[in-house]
């Protein structure tokens, strides 16, 4: 039999559960109250439920005043620039974090000094039942400043190459132009000559993907979209890449046939084929690269196919990323050091234009790069 139960022990045995919990919930609430990240809640309505000391700071309102107000009034968040209501990130999929992420979320003081925030949130239930989305918003102003002092150096010393860059390509134009044909130069001062012109086009390629990674960074990157003659681009490819094939003892060729007009930037264009090409002449040493070209519905798919080195499939996630390099691209290459910009250079290229970017691969067989361009 049990003993009979004693109401007395009972009560002081809850009162001593319910002490902890308080004090389990005030140490809580201090915590949240006192970390650095700027917190705070809003319920369905979206209305103010939770406001700590940093968010006090931040947006210049009391949790007194705060408690109980529309969200939108207290919290002044831009994303971009633009007024970014509570109603656009509250109770949101866990999956929109990135996407909103993206983009930079500031708040400005009461001293007018601009912050730059991270953003996350959690759902969870409160006593009455209601969901209730608890915020927090990470202070990053500091690493979006370096990031754009090294935006910035990147663009200066980008800049600063350009010009002496474009005078030594011009001078050696120059230079070929006059001894074509004639005899005067020695093998060796004719390989010196051919040495000097192939160093020159990966600085050149190099310092274009230096200030295209700034002008990315910055949102800066305009490109002129309108109707181009994408016969006319292949061919000018075909011819300025056959003799590097040559050299290097590959086949190559371009598909036959008549194309016509796509949507894209006449400039940029050979920018990618140049990208995509010198990554299959880099990294194939012995068979094929071939251009071939699929019509589809209301867009051309051009693939840059070649029988090299492949991508390792943990490689995968890298390839269009900003200095993302591959276990191939990290092996240094005799044609050119690997610097991880090309691709994340050419992703937002192909973009821009309206087309869509990927890859297949397999390791030890060969790479098929693929892009697509609008049909006019
Ligand atoms: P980079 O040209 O400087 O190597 P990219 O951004 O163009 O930089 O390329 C990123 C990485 O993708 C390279 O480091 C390499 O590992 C991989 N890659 C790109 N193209 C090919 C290819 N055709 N075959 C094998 N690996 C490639």
């Amino acid at each position: 039999m049990q003993p009979p139960l004693d109401p007395r022990k009972i009560l002081s045995e809850l009162y001593v559960k319910n002490l902890e919990l308080y004090r389990e919930r005030s140490r809580i609430h201090e915590i949240i109250q006192q970390v650095a990240e700027v917190v705070f809640a809003v319920d369905q309505d979206y209305k103010i439920t939770l406001f700590n000391k940093t968010a006090e700071a931040v947006f210049n309102f009391s949790q007194e005043k705060a408690a109980g107000m529309s969200a939108d009034r207290v919290v002044k968040l831009s994303r971009d620039e633009v007024f970014f209501s509570v109603k656009e990130y509250a109770f949101k999929k866990e999956a929109t974090l990135n996407e909103i992420n993206k983009k930079s979320i500031t708040a400005i003081d009461r001293l007018g000094r601009k912050f730059y925030y991270r953003l996350n949130f959690a759902h969870t239930l409160m006593e009455t039942g209601e969901k209730e989305c608890v915020i927090t918003l990470t202070n990053i102003t500091n690493e979006v400043e370096e990031d754009k002092r090294k935006d910035e150096f990147i663009f200066v010393t980008g800049h600063e190459l350009k010009t002496p860059v474009t005078i030594i390509k011009n001078n050696l134009w120059m230079f070929r132009y006059l001894f074509a044909g004639k005899e005067t130069l020695t093998p060796r001062q004719k390989e010196l000559l051919n040495n000097t012109s192939e160093e020159l086009i990966h600085l050149n390629k190099l310092t274009t993907d230096l200030l295209d990674l700034s002008r990315i960074a910055q949102n800066r990157l305009v490109l002129n979209v309108r109707d181009c003659n994408i016969d006319q681009v292949l061919k000018d490819i075909g011819d300025s890449f056959s003799q590097m094939a040559n050299k290097q003892g590959l086949k190559f060729s371009v598909s036959k046939g008549q194309f016509g007009m796509v949507k894209a930037d006449k400039e940029r264009i050979y920018e990618v084929f140049e990208n995509l090409l010198s990554n299959a002449f880099k990294y194939t040493e012995k068979g094929y690269i071939k251009i071939g070209i699929a019509r589809q519905k209301s867009h051309l798919k051009i693939l840059i196919v070649d029988s090299g080195a492949g991508i390792e499939r943990k490689d995968y996630p890298k390839i269009f990323t900003k200095f993302g390099r591959g276990s191939e691209g990290l092996k240094v290459h005799e044609n050119g050091a690997s610097t991880g910009l090309g691709l994340y250079v050419t992703k937002n290229l192909v973009e821009q234009m309206g087309g869509k970017i990927g890859f297949t691969s397999e390791k030890g067989k060969g790479t098929e790069f693929w892009f697509t361009l609008k049909r006019t």
